[in-house]
């Protein structure tokens, strides 16, 4: 069957598809209800039956407990949802999204996605990630960081030598990146990121805001009772979201509240908001700095252009924030749309560099960065084995010592021999790799996560301090894959691990069947 290849950003409030039409240009495929962009958001009708999109948001903010949204702040942990007396996962309601993305789309073939995700995802988030589009039946050419994809969708990578910064807000994620252009080729030179801040953050805000202002206007009882019905709240947030969008445009707009046998009409004004989230925004700013001061540390010395991705990057006071920060105007082109678009570029170079018949199984398709004019990207988190401190006297202390820092480019390889055994005729050695936590690099246990586990086994007489060889290989879509061999004997060890929070092979097959057996539409 055909491959179509597809560029897929499945967002935290949004999702778009786009992919590369015969004449060469880029193109988004409208969801069933004709739109670009279909919200991130599941409603089970039924057990079998789900919505997904806009009426799934309608259907949500009247019976929230029956409806799921922002599953992408989940991916990567094993979060079990209960709905309509069936279990979910954080891969699975992903799973349902981009089936309909794909049913929607309408295409004559097997699709063939890059698929988006935050340049901060880990490893685990990453796997979750390509777990749901397998388990949509959709084969994964690659996962691609949300700011190489804009930044490839603004055509830079073609257009001379420069330091790009990438800011990236969208409904609930901030991404933050700086790209190095050079000779044609795009290198991720620093990210980072906060992945509870974006759009909806803002609405919260206003909600917030909202509420005060009703308390003022009605009895107590009155709004005691407007509170506690969850479908007239969802409702509200609903209005919100819309009267923030048009205060892009416009200076004042006037929310029309139905509570109890009054209308109200509440004013909110571009000042209100800017007000009220002047700290959401200034945490952009802090990141900014951070992954600036990244940035100049690996030998940046100024940045020459500014780019802004995601809907909520539409707020005007940001671009005037950067502005003013960076003394540069930043271009905003389709920020909605950018991301996908970028990912159908790549998915459209990758189709054609690769032989047909090597596209037919997503586990034997290992895409190749060409040196030029690609956008490079990197490990957003540093990654590390658990060894045991051998100046501890007590040897109670372990501390995870990283072989691969980040914003390492990828793919890369790192071997390290500096590892040993503890004691004298010692059979087995645990591996435990581990995953920076937080923005900073820490070798403490508690400031890392883990993200496999195994178990080098078999050894024999060998004396304390032998060497356990331990090698790293991350590929470019952030898949790891660890060895450790002891090189005496040579027995090896190719992890039969386990990423936490991560669905297993089993699990994978059943949720793969139970998405196929429900009923999916737009
Ligand atoms: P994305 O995840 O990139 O689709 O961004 C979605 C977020 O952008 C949501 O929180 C939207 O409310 C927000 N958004 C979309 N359009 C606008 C706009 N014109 N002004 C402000 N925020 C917007």
């Amino acid at each position: 069957m055909t491959l179509i290849p597809l560029g897929i950003d499945l967002g935290t409030t949004n999702s778009v598809v786009a992919t590369v039409d015969d004449t060469g240009a880029v193109v988004v495929l409208p969801n069933a209800v004709g739109r670009d962009i279909t919200p991130s958001v599941v409603y089970f009708e039924a057990t079998d039956e789900v919505v997904v999109g806009e009426e799934a948001r309608q259907l949500m903010s009247l019976d929230p407990d029956n409806g799921v949204a922002r599953i992408k702040r989940q991916m990567g942990t094993d979060h079990p949802l209960h709905l309509r007396g069936r279990e979910h996962t954080p891969e699975s309601i992903s799973a349902l999204i981009l089936r309909q993305l794909v049913d929607a789309a309408g295409i004559a073939g097997q699709p063939a996605g890059v698929i988006t995700v935050p340049a901060y995802f880990g490893l685990a988030e990453r796997e979750a990630t390509a777990q749901a589009a397998i388990i949509a039946g959709i084969n994964v050419l690659e996962l691609l960081d949300e700011p190489v994809a804009a930044a490839m969708h603004y055509g830079l990578v073609s257009e001379g030598d420069r330091t790009v910064l990438v800011y990236d807000l969208g409904g609930g994620t901030f991404d933050t990146t700086v790209i190095q252009i050079k000779a044609g080729s795009a290198v991720v030179v620093a990210t980072d990121g906060h992945h509870h801040l974006g759009g909806s953050d803002i609405d919260d805000r206003l909600l917030d805001l909202m509420l005060t202002r009703i308390s003022q206007a009605v009895p107590e009882d009155t709004f005691d009772a407007f509170t506690d019905d969850s479908a007239q709240i969802g409702a509200l947030l609903l209005d919100i979201e819309q009267a923030k969008r048009d205060l892009s445009v416009r200076m004042r707009k006037e929310v029309t509240v139905r509570i109890g046998p009054e209308r109200l009409n509440i004013p909110l004004d571009r000042q209100d908001l800017e007000t009220t989230c002047a700290d959401l925004f200034d945490q952009t700013y802090t990141i900014i700095e951070r992954v600036l001061a990244a940035a100049t540390s690996k030998g940046v010395s100024s940045i020459d252009e500014v780019i802004m991705v995601g809907g909520a990057s539409r707020t005007p006071t940001l671009a005037a924030g950067l502005e003013r920060r960076l003394g540069l105007r930043a271009r905003l082109v389709d920020p909605d749309l950018a991301v996908s678009k970028g990912a159908a570029l790549r998915a459209h170079q990758l189709s054609v560099s690769a032989r047909p018949e090597s596209l037919r199984d997503i586990r034997e398709f290992k895409p190749v960065i060409a040196p030029q004019g690609i956008v490079i990207p990197v490990t957003p988190r540093a990654l590390g084995v658990l060894v045991e401190d051998s100046f501890d006297p007590a040897g109670e202390h372990s501390f995870v010592s990283h072989l691969v820092e980040a914003n390492t480019p990828l793919p890369c390889r790192e071997t390290t021999s500096g590892f040993g055994t503890i004691l004298t005729n010692q059979e087995s050695v645990r591996i435990q790799v581990f995953e920076q936590a937080g923005s900073v690099t820490s070798p403490e246990r508690e400031h890392n996560r883990r993200v496999l586990d195994g178990e080098l086994c078999g050894l024999k007489g060998l004396p304390a301090g032998s060497v356990i060889e331990i090698t790293f290989e991350l590929a470019v879509d952030g898949r790891l894959v660890v060895r450790a061999q002891e090189p005496s004997s040579g027995r090896e060890l190719l992890l039969e691990a386990y990423i936490e929070g991560v669905v297993d092979a089993e699990q994978t097959e059943r949720l793969t069947q139970s998405v196929a057996m429900t009923a999916v539409r737009g």
